[in-house]
């Protein structure tokens, strides 16, 4: 890479620096919890438009959308929730790059347990603390001032740049960065600026499900005529919980288990019986979630989990006559893998070193839970992330350094320069 440009490109997102947390400020204090994007994305818009971008507005189209394979409902409709795109048009004989990220927000509750207002946007020893703030309108902004210190550094990417804020990616973006690649919005390659020092090749599958148990209620003087729920539940959560430990034991992904972290991960994160302290429980329910590996198809891990319960329920009399039910939730998200060995992967990798600490080289990483990249595949886009740093992604007191939205906005910014440069193959 030019040093000339690398030199050029810092010193230009130096100089914004102060601007760029400004405007995440801004953002931050906007509240867009998945369903509310739309005044989040009104201020994106004015942000591309000042930029000069062609600036588009994208309503996704209920009637393309859920006919797409990796779509998951959210349960929101899609009016005043536009995705945002904004367009530096380049060369088209060029190799042409797309810079994501989503503006949706998980929500902030519990309120009371924040030492920062959520959407206070507060900046104490170098971090900036609210909801989103990490995850991830860090990412949003960085890549904003990544084009805008490109343009300013007489450095215009030679190829085209597309920006884009989409909705949704906590609810698996089926009216976000699904609707953008369905409209036909793609590039030669993706770098989704979600949260990590790393560059992020590959993720995990995910299905969720809620298996549901029938019991039989009774007063409790008549609790011998009755079938408690709760009881006949309780086999069923040992035997995920032995489904999880063989998988760990024997289902293996290398990148996924770089931090000494198991590569599956199935947990039941919920688990209700019961309606009255004073009766015997009539209906038990539990919420799963079961994560996989590249390789592992979606179906073979859901009749996994059905071959289980069956065989559960097979073993005990009630449950034989009573089968458990197993509802899919619209939820669900296939597996991602990225060959880093790709151009593009590399051009980002090397972008990404010219930044940190040279002392430590990027390393490709896996991890265990998804992110709009993934959809990238189903276009023939190769597409990666890596993004600003922080702590407690949906959690209290989540906060981004600063230091890391300035090295994002660079790697970002010499990556975009880098990857356009290129001619189309
Ligand atoms: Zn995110």
């Amino acid at each position: 890479m030019d040093r000339k440009a690398i030199d050029a490109i810092c010193t230009e997102v130096d100089f914004l620096y102060d601007e760029m947390v400004s405007v995440l400020q801004e953002l931050v204090r906007i509240p867009s919890v998945t369903g509310e994007e739309g005044p989040a994305q009104a201020f994106m818009k004015t942000q591309y438009e000042a930029l000069g971008l062609e600036v588009h507005s994208l309503e996704a189209d209920r009637s393309r959308v859920v006919e797409h394979i990796t779509y998951c409902d959210s349960g929101h409709p899609f009016k005043d929730r536009p995705n945002i795109i904004g367009i530096k048009k380049g060369d088209p004989r060029k190799q042409s790059i797309i810079l994501n990220g989503h503006v949706d927000v998980v929500s902030a509750e519990p309120l009371k347990q924040w030492k920062h207002d959520p959407w206070g946007a507060e900046i104490e020893n170098g971090r900036l603390y609210g909801r989103g703030a990490l995850d991830m309108k860090a990412g949003l902004i960085s890549n904003l001032f990544a084009l805008k210190a490109l343009l300013q550094a007489d450095l215009e990417p030679m190829g085209s740049v597309m920006l884009q804020s989409v909705i949704e990616e906590e609810h698996g973006g089926g009216g976000g960065a699904l609707a953008c690649f369905l409209e036909g919005y793609t590039a030669d390659g993706m770098i989704v600026s979600e949260p990590a020092p790393w560059v992020t090749v590959s993720l995990a599958g995910i299905i969720r499900c809620t298996i549901k148990v029938q019991g039989k209620s009774a007063h409790p003087s008549q609790s011998h005529l009755g079938v408690n729920a709760i009881g006949k539940i309780l086999p069923l959560y040992k035997a995920l919980e032995q489904l999880d430990l063989r998988r760990k034991a024997e289902v293996h992904f290398p990148l996924f288990e770089q931090n000494g972290a198991p590569s599956c991960h199935l947990i039941v994160g919920t688990l209700h019986g019961g309606e009255w302290i004073a009766s015997v429980a009539g209906a038990a329910e539990m919420g799963c979630r079961i994560g996989f590996i590249p390789g592992e198809k979606t179906d073979d891990i859901r009749k996994m989990i059905e071959t289980l319960v069956a065989d559960i329920a097979h073993q005990d009399e009630w449950l034989r006559d009573h089968p458990p039910l197993i509802e899919w939730h619209p939820f669900q998200a296939e597996p991602h893998y990225q060959d880093p060995d790709h151009p593009f992967v590399q051009t980002v990798i090397s972008a990404l070193s010219h930044v940190q600490n040279p002392v430590t080289p990027v390393k490709p990483h896996g991890v265990t839970w998804t992110e709009d990249t993934r959809l990238a595949q189903h276009f023939g886009v190769p597409a990666l992330s890596f993004g600003p740093c922080g702590e407690r992604p949906h959690g209290i007191d989540e906060c981004v350094t600063l230091e890391s939205l300035k090295s994002a906005a660079k790697a970002a910014a010499l990556a975009a320069y880098q990857w356009c440069l290129g001619d189309k193959s």
